[in-house]
């Protein structure tokens, strides 16, 4: 075993022996993959070899579909078979609501260039013949569906990375991972030390203890599956010997089973309600080919809807039930790129569908590695989404909820109670006791709108039981004043006598003068958005002092780019202030007659205008108020210790009931935002668009003397025109809105997709936003917007429906 490695990679699992194969094709040869028992002894080894290209997030879909690509690529390479079988597959819908669900999924194929295709249950029945139509609404229809061979697979990664000039080192368990001062890892096993400057786990049911070897608690849990193999069946061998060809794949949804030919049999598995965590704390060592105890009564619900969705299998006896654990992120999806605070440690773990996403994962680590950048929006599979607060705990009861869901429609107002509440702010009673409905944001308790007693969110992918009360709240801002928390945001403090200059160099904006505000967009090395924050400065002549406020649910994302880029010298800080700061926000026409009430500042707009921060007391409070709101209106966000949270809402409320005060929840400021056409991160602005295709450019000061980071790429896209522009529709929908992720259709094919939209209720209009090649960026007419399997037709919206010379929120 070599002594010296570029990258140690720990674990011979499906996913680690694809990160080696990446990292070796893109040249990164002196890699190392150090595999505790034979590869495949974690969770591939059992696995039912299905791959698929759906998934619920579209960038994912891209990468699943890049991984059955791969596999011709690899078995040529290796000469190792992988046991490929590309039969297609239909996917199931027994209820309307499934349908709607499925024919958005055919509309997002449409721009990911997966090509589905919706068709009757008795088609579905003609390609598959187990099928009874008569207990469905519906199918798709998906040519790139099918299985493979699981250690086929693997091997074949692994033999090609050999052949590029990587190492596998079996029977070589990593017993303890050490960081030495400079920066290198000892990575210490059975068999000797590896010192290599970067450590991938790829632990699999291991990755756990392998993060705990680095003092990290990683939220992956492991939880039993049991698929079943059926005798040889007759109507299985009647296909075969009439269309030459197997049964292929289906998707039963609702009856919540996956099924494919095997042998002269079938495999039908299942997630079942009932589900069984594995190993909840600790991964015994000493696991490996071992199969789990099959238990029938678990999946005995799910398996009488199969007998009555597939009659054959009526007839049918079962030859095994496999029962093996595999693991889970609290979302169900993987757990991917480098630890924040752990400079060279990287994670490919929690891949629960190791052959649709393994190849994917291997893809976007190796060039996040190499380039700096993963070359795809992985924000879906990001490992930083999570933070402290998924604690072991947390994970359990969100892994469970995922798995007895995976099947299950989750509809666009659907909030799902495990894990909650968990992090709540001081007013979080309060407003309860306002009837608010909660949603969750990077583990944190946010208002979504506020229900009169009786009243709660009927599910729904139309329009539903909150759009009058969020109506409601709506007008409550543009015609008088509302009061909004606003805690989810993500705050930072950052301090230190190089402050100014580091945030120059950070940050694409002008710097604003002490007491100001501007929003500051953040570039990668190549001129592509990685954040877009509210800068604030706090400072004055003695002492720098800055705040920042962005993305809530990015805090650990931000951060890990913050302390990457940080000077070594010490001269700067940086803090996320997180719960440590909460917030408040008023907005509507009277919300300075509001403030002007419960201040002794001078808050008039010469004193206080427009971008202007300042420290003030609210009622007794002491807060920092900075005069911005994203309702566009007139407002005022408001910075609070928790402990004064209580009394400042308390003394906004008591004065605002003069001016008829209201709640307003996410929903409403949704609507709000909406109608003045602004953007919000990990929806319109994410790391794949250049600042001129998101329209933040005009934040950007291109001519700044600071060399910031992404400058000479951003003003390469500037010279160049980029190839995409950010725009708002007016959409002709009558029941429903577009939630994210339909195509733009322009000129018989689609040219584009929905980033957000919804209901902008006070201008009375369906809105989306979206990007389009910038060739037909400025064409008013002749857009349409696929929503629920039909095209509505879009005008496009340049300029903002509500108040587009910005009066109100200057004024
Ligand atoms: C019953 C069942 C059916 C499934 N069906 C499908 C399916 O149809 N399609 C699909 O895509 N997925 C399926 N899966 C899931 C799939 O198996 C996983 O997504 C995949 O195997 C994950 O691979 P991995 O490499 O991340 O982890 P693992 O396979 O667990 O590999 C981790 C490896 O790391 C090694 N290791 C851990 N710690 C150390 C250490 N300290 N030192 C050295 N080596 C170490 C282990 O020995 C192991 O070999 C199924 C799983 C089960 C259980």
């Amino acid at each position: 075993m070599k002594t010296h490695a570029k990258v140690v990679v720990i674990g011979g699992g499906v996913v680690g022996c694809s990160v080696l194969f990446h990292l070796a094709r893109h040249g990164w040869t002196d890699v190392v993959l150090l595999e505790r028992d034979e590869l495949t002894s974690g969770s591939t080894w059992h696995a039912a070899g299905g791959m698929h290209t759906i998934n619920g997030d579209p960038n994912v879909a891209k990468l699943q579909k890049y991984t059955i690509s791969l596999y011709k690529e690899i078995e040529e390479l290796s000469g190792q078979a992988t046991g490929v079988h590309l039969t297609g597959g239909v996917l199931l819908a027994a209820t309307e609501a499934r349908l709607d669900w499925l024919r958005g999924v055919v509309a997002k194929g449409r721009y990911l260039g997966i090509e589905l295709e919706e068709i009757s249950p008795d088609e579905a029945a003609e390609l598959m013949p187990l099928i009874d139509p008569r207990q469905f609404v519906g199918a798709v229809r998906n040519k790139e569906d099918g299985h493979l061979d699981p250690s086929g697979v693997t091997h074949a990664y692994a033999k090609a990375a050999r052949k590029l000039g990587a190492e596998v080192e079996r029977f070589t368990k990593v017993e303890d991972i050490v960081q030495r001062t400079d920066g290198l890892w000892r990575v210490i096993t059975n068999k000797g030390e590896v010192v290599a400057e970067h450590v991938v786990n790829a632990g699999g049911l291991w990755a756990r203890e392998v993060g705990r070897m680095v003092g990290l608690e990683l939220p992956v849990l492991a939880m039993e599956h049991m698929y079943l193999i059926t005798e040889d069946m007759p109507e299985v061998a009647a296909w075969n010997q009439k269309t030459g060809t197997e049964i292929i794949h289906a998707v039963d949804f609702d009856g919540e089973l996956y099924l494919r030919q095997e042998r002269g049999g079938m495999l039908m598995g299942t997630y079942e309600k009932a589900n069984k965590p594995w190993s909840e704390f600790q991964t015994p060592w000493n696991f490996g080919h071992e199969l789990l105890e099959p238990d029938i009564d678990r999946i005995a619900p799910s398996l009488e809807v199969g007998f009555r969705h597939f009659p054959a299998f009526q007839n049918t006896g079962i030859k095994q039930i496999i029962n093996g654990p595999f693991t889970f992120a609290p979302d169900g999806n993987p757990l991917v790129g480098p630890v924040r605070g752990l400079p060279g440690f990287w994670v490919a773990c929690g891949v629960m569908a190791g052959f649709s996403q393994g190849g994917g994962v291997g893809l976007a680590l190796s060039n996040w590695m190499i380039e700096g950048d993963p070359g795809a929006d992985i924000w879906a599979m990001d490992v930083s989404r999570y933070g402290d607060w998924a604690t072991m705990g947390y994970t359990n009861a969100k892994v469970r909820e995922n798995y007895s869901r995976r099947f299950s429609i989750r509809f666009p107002n659907e909030e799902l109670p495990a894990g909650r509440p968990l992090k709540t702010t001081p007013v979080y009673d309060l407003l309860s006791a306002k009837g608010s409905q909660w949603g969750v944001a990077y583990g944190l308790e946010v208002p979504l709108w506020y229900a009169p007693e009786g009243v709660k969110d009927e599910f729904s992918w139309r329009r539903s039981s909150d759009f009058e009360h969020v109506a409601k709240e709506v007008e409550t801002v543009r015609q008088g004043v509302g009061l909004s928390e606003i805690s989810s945001f993500a705050k930072y403090r950052v301090t230190g006598e190089g402050a100014a200059a580091w945030l120059d160099h950070l940050l694409a904006c002008k710097l604003p003068k002490s007491g100001r505000m501007t929003l500051a967009p953040m570039l990668k090395e190549d001129g592509r958005l990685i954040g877009d924050f509210t800068l604030a400065n706090l400072g004055n002549s003695k002492s720098d002092d800055w705040f920042l406020a962005g993305s809530g649910v990015a805090e650990q994302y931000h951060m890990r780019w913050f302390e990457a880029h940080l000077p070594k010298d010490g001269s700067v800080s940086i803090e996320a202030l997180g719960a440590k700061l909460t917030g408040l926000s008023i907005a509507g026409p009277s919300a300075r007659k509001l403030l002007e009430k419960v201040t002794r500042s001078d808050v008039s707009n010469t004193a206080f205008p427009f971008m202007a921060i300042t420290r003030m007391d609210i009622g007794m409070a002491p807060c920092l108020v900075g005069r911005v709101s994203y309702t566009g209106d007139l407002g005022y966000e408001i910075w609070v210790a928790p402990e004064y949270q209580r009394a400042a809402y308390q003394a906004l409320m008591a004065a605002g009931e003069e001016f008829s005060i209201g709640l307003f929840g996410s929903r409403a400021l949704n609507a709000l935002r909406l109608e003045k056409n602004y953007g919000s991160w990990a929806r319109e602005y994410r790391p794949i668009y250049g600042p001129l295709e998101a329209g933040l450019d005009r934040f950007v000061a291109y001519g700044k003397q600071s060399d910031f980071i992404g400058k000479q790429a951003a003003l390469a896209e500037r010279k160049q025109g980029g190839r995409l522009r950010l725009r708002a529709f007016v959409v002709d929908a009558a029941d429903a809105d577009v939630i994210g992720d339909e195509p733009i259709w322009y000129g018989g094919a689609v040219r584009g997709w929905v980033t957000s939209g919804g209901y902008a209720h006070h201008s009375k209009k369906s809105v989306a936003i979206g990007y389009v090649p910038k060739e037909i960026a400025d064409e008013a007419y002749g857009f349409e917007i696929e929503l629920l399997g039909k095209r509505h037709a879009a005008r496009m919206q340049p300029t903002p429906l509500f108040d587009a010379n910005f009066e109100r929120m200057r004024g």
